[in-house]
């Protein structure tokens, strides 16, 4: 399917609706920034808003504007079921398949809703009515800037919005480190920072947030859990449920633990294995022209962008770290040189 013409959506727009913004499992800042910033702007324009996620967001994300009026489906379903029954619009945001609303998937299927896609992973489903998917733009967030301008409303862009979709930016760039050489991405910061975005106070709201275990949990994982296979260019880092419950983990506190294994030198290829709730969740990140997109997708049924993507595997944390490392060998000649 077609990106969609924007002029197709502004004109479903055009009377008031009930609209449901849904996003992702585990969302992180894009997740959320570009959800209430499409929130903000649609409540604007006289349409009934709800946000709904699967889960909970992690709490570095607290502080976000209108954060506190998410509908999260596994603390509140017959809210959730209410504004899914409800809505005339269902807008997914940040994710390209609804199997990654966990239980709220066969619901949004089912519904009526018209459905869109706003969101910047590679290969969307069909399971939408209209879409905007564009892989080589840094963010939703970014996409939602661009959404609202190209419906003539630039001008209805406010200090809250530009926040969102700040920290959407800010966080699904690694501060500007990766995904970032796009010109468009520094105009809209500065219109951003026009708008009222403080970059140094909401940097130290988004990453000066530690708690002291979740401190010493990336402390551990490093000195005692890192792999390093210098021969295949990858790092690896591997917590059980247990060394989780001893950092009494929180959801968000291992977010960035799997940079600091891609941050080695020489290093290509770097995975985090966590056993958590009866399967394992995986981070993959590389560096350069190596696909962690397709190496997800192809051995553990998972997926992302092309530097960074995830899985969910079933199974043992141990078994899943065995097929990871049997499976490196294949790939040894890519890893050697992700910057052909
Ligand atoms: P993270 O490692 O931070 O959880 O996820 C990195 C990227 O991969 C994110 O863009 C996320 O949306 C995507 N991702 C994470 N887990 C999964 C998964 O299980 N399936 C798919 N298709 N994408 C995932
Ligand atoms: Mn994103």
């Amino acid at each position: 399917m077609e990106n969609t013409d924007f002029k197709d959506i502004a004109e479903k727009l055009s009377r008031p609706l009930q609209v449901l913004i849904t996003t992702h499992t585990n969302p992180d800042g894009d997740a959320i920034g570009a959800s209430m910033a499409l929130s903000f702007y649609l409540t604007k324009k006289n349409h009934s808003v709800h946000v709904m996620a699967p889960d909970p967001f992690p709490d570095f994300l607290a502080w976000m504007p209108g954060i506190d009026d998410i509908l999260i489906f596994a603390n509140n379903k017959s809210e959730c079921i209410k504004a899914i029954e409800n809505a005339d619009l269902i807008i997914a945001a940040d994710f390209n398949n609804l199997g990654r609303l966990n239980d709220a998937a066969i619901l949004v299927r089912q519904s009526k809703a018209v459905k869109v896609l706003i969101d910047h992973h590679l290969f969307a489903s069909d399971e939408f009515d209209f879409k905007i998917s564009i892989s080589r733009i840094s963010s939703t967030s970014e996409l939602v800037y661009n959404f609202i301008e190209e419906m003539g409303d630039i001008q209805l862009l406010d200090r809250n919005i530009a926040e969102c979709i700040y920290t959407g930016i800010i966080t699904d760039t690694g501060s500007l480190s990766y995904s970032c050489n796009y010109v468009r991405t520094y105009i809209i910061i500065a219109e951003l920072v026009r708008l009222g975005v403080d970059g140094e106070h909401l940097h130290r709201l988004i990453y000066d947030t530690y708690s002291e275990s979740r401190l010493r949990l990336l402390g551990y994982s490093i000195s005692e859990r890192l792999i390093v296979l210098p021969e295949y260019y990858t790092a690896f880092i591997t917590l059980s449920q247990a060394d989780l419950l001893k950092f009494n983990h929180r959801i968000g506190d291992t977010e960035d633990v799997v940079n600091y294994a891609l941050s080695v030198k020489d290093i290509n290829l770097a995975a985090l294995f966590m056993e958590r709730d009866g399967i394992v969740k995986v981070s993959f990140r590389s560096k350069g022209n190596f696909s962690v997109d397709s190496f997800a997708r192809e051995h553990f049924n998972g997926g992302g962008h092309r530097n960074a993507a995830g899985a969910n595997c079933d199974g043992t944390l141990e078994d899943t770290v065995l097929k990871f490392r049997q499976i490196l060998p294949l790939y040894q000649s890519k890893l050697k040189s992700v910057y052909s």
